[in-house]
């Protein structure tokens, strides 16, 4: 791979003028546009669970002390940090068969997380666990988090294939009420949503698709049945098959590789390239552990994030992609004597000489040249999420791959295949690996049930004009609730969802501790308090949206309309937030013991069951 230094002269009028171009031929109306998985009966299918089979239960009905709707990681994390402070009665609901949320629904061949495995898979030390690579493939995540899982005892009580139809607040007797779809009703001191900011399967709204008579899946739902094999590969059901796959994004990257091996034919369907960066996976060392001392796990994850914030670390730890690049891309360097303008070249020239390194790789890697520039990115690096892999750029060496360039979108599905750049290609099975709802979509969306609060207020009606949160993990009227920390929700946001996450775990749970310990029958968030917060998010908001405007389009300018983030979304500090002031807030919050911002109403309550 060509080195920055390497790479050719930055011509900033020539290089806005190519990424404006390249934009321009994706900027079209409808692509965002999305298919309702809910309302259109055809599509529910696109949802339903391969992977556990379904199973019959009674209807329950009981009273728990925490309920915690999602069984992902931010639920789990959850649950094993409240476990620690002796919460006893705990139900976990997931739509899913089991735990994971992600990692759970996300088994496509070649899954695996491109963050390093030593800060992404949480609580190692207390699992006693070091995962076998350097980037772990998702079913050793998945079972982690089962192990997790059962250590802290929540998964014998944990309803599966479970949704949640409506949560509501019973003020008399200071309970959540959860409904679900299985008829159950659980009454909750405290409800923790927990509901992933990854659970809303997206496909596109692309005319005809009902048509198609093959086969058609999401990443999201692998149908190991119909394809064969596993999470490793050896698809061997796709060998007569004419396979397509709409999108080239993080999950397509990592199982384009299976599919090209397995399948007789595919064609990869290419709306934007990805930026590839080299992923370098290996097997942990045997001496891994030698010089690791207690701490160790934190040390790593904050050593990651303090990289990524662009501060001094003594070793970067990390030593990938991330740190290499991101780091950089998100804290361009400002000389002493630099004005505004020169400093705004300077993060340009940054950029693209890394955007150049990554369009160098592909000119090493692929021996076609016109392929070759049909997979280079041209927009600056955080355009859109990169990706890191080593096994997909050669891909497209392969005499039975063939790469289809529609930089604006499938047109139609038919019923034999796919519509694209005016051309009919006849599949046998066509993938969607076309994401997600973006992760900044509103809690209540996520959520997918009412969320009632005190005087029936509905969640989406009071977050309607924009997030309102005390620290971005309650929010007045909502009382006794606490909603995981997200991005778009006032709190921070990392390359690491774990951190953030376990950051998340670990206040809500102290923070129980500490309102039972005072013998708290009602936490509600003061309505100044939660507006001085807010304005305090509103206060320090930077709008990026003139550089986003100039990206292609993806869900991290909202598809080309970067205006639409509402400053109410922003993070704690502005911009992508400050993570380790964030952490300090919360710290000195507990620390303070007098729960500044929150109304309580107090009063020991009788039951034995309470938190010990
Ligand atoms: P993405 O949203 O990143 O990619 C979706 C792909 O589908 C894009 O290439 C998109 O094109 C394409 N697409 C969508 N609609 C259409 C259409 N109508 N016609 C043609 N193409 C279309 O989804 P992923 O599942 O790949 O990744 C989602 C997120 O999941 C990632 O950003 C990441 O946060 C997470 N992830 C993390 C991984 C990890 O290792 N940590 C691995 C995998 C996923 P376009 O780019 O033009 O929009």
């Amino acid at each position: 791979m060509k080195t920055a230094e390497e790479s050719p002269r930055f011509d900033p009028e020539a290089v806005h003028a190519k990424y404006l171009e390249e934009r321009d031929k994706r900027l079209i109306e409808g692509r965002a546009a999305i298919r309702d998985l809910t309302g259109d009966s055809l599509f529910t299918k696109y949802r339903e669970d391969p992977f556990t089979p379904f199973e019959h239960r009674d209807a329950i009905s009981d009273e728990v002390e925490v309920a915690i709707i999602g069984a992902g990681m931010s639920g789990v994390i959850a649950g094993a940090h409240l476990r620690k402070v002796g919460v006893e009665r705990i139900r976990v609901i997931d739509q899913a068969g089991g735990v994971g949320g992600t990692w759970y629904w996300n088994r496509y061949p070649g899954a695996m997380c491109d963050v390093q495995s030593y800060v992404y898979l949480p609580m190692l030390e207390d699992m006693e666990y070091i995962p076998t690579r350097r980037y772990a493939f998702g079913d050793e995540i998945r079972h982690h988090f089962e192990a997790i899982a059962r250590k802290y005892d929540l998964i014998d009580d944990a309803l599966f294939h479970t949704g949640v139809t409506s949560t509501e607040w019973d003020e008399d007797s200071a309970r959540w009420i959860i409904h679900t779809d299985r008829g159950d009703v659980i009454r909750a001191h405290y409800v923790v949503m927990a509901v992933g900011i990854l659970n809303l399967i997206k496909l596109p709204d692309i005319p005809g698709m009902e048509l198609f008579k093959g086969k058609s899946f999401h990443s999201g739902r692998w149908d190991y049945e119909y394809t064969g094999g596993d999470m490793h590969g050896n698809l061997s059901n796709l060998a007569d098959k004419v396979v397509g796959v709409i999108g080239t994004g993080a999950s397509a990257v990592q199982l384009i590789p299976a599919l090209a091996e397995s399948s007789k034919r595919l064609f990869v369907f290419q709306r934007t390239p990805s930026a590839v960066g080299v992923r370098g996976n290996r097997p942990t060392p045997e001496d891994f552990t030698d010089d690791l001392g207690p701490g160790w796990h934190r040390e790593r994850m904050v050593n990651f994030q303090a990289s990524l914030d662009g501060l001094v670390v003594e070793t970067d730890l990390i030593d990938d992609g991330w740190t290499h690049h991101l780091a950089k891309v998100w804290n361009p360097r400002m000389e002493p004597d630099m004005s505004m303008e020169e400093f705004i070249l300077r993060a340009e020239e940054e950029d693209f000489a890394i955007m150049e390194e990554h369009r160098a790789r592909i000119d090493e890697t692929v021996s076609d040249p016109a392929i070759a520039e049909i997979l280079k990115p041209y927009y600056r690096y955080l355009c859109k999420r990169p990706c890191f892999h080593d096994e997909y750029l050669p891909v497209f060496n392969r005499p039975n791959v063939t790469l289809i360039d529609c930089p604006a979108g499938i047109e139609r599905v038919t019923e034999n295949g796919l519509i694209c750049n005016g051309q009919e290609f006849e599949l046998d099975c066509i993938v969607y690996a076309t994401g997600f709802e973006a992760e900044v979509t509103p809690f209540p969306r996520r959520a997918g049930h009412d969320i009632i609060g005190r005087g029936g207020v509905r969640m989406a009606d009071k977050w309607e004009p924009g997030v309102a949160t005390l620290h971005g993990m309650m929010t007045s009227g909502f009382p006794n609730m606490f909603i995981m920390p997200a991005p778009g929700q006032q709190a921070v946001i990392t390359a690491n969802i774990t951190l953030i996450n376990t950051v998340g775990a670990e206040h809500i749970a102290a923070t129980v501790k500490l309102l039972e310990d005072r013998g708290v029958r009602i936490f509600d968030v003061n309505p100044d308090a939660e507006a001085d917060y807010v304005e305090q998010i509103v206060g320090c908001y930077v709008d990026a949206s003139s550089v986003m405007a100039a990206c292609t389009p993806s869900r991290l300018n909202f598809e080309g309309d970067p205006g639409a983030m509402n400053p109410r979304s922003g993070a704690y500090g502005g911009g992508r937030g400050d993570f380790l002031g964030f952490c300090k807030l919360l710290a000195e919050w507990r620390d303070q013991g007098d729960f500044v911002g929150l109304e309580l109403e107090i009063q020991q309550r009788e039951s034995e069951d309470a938190v010990k």
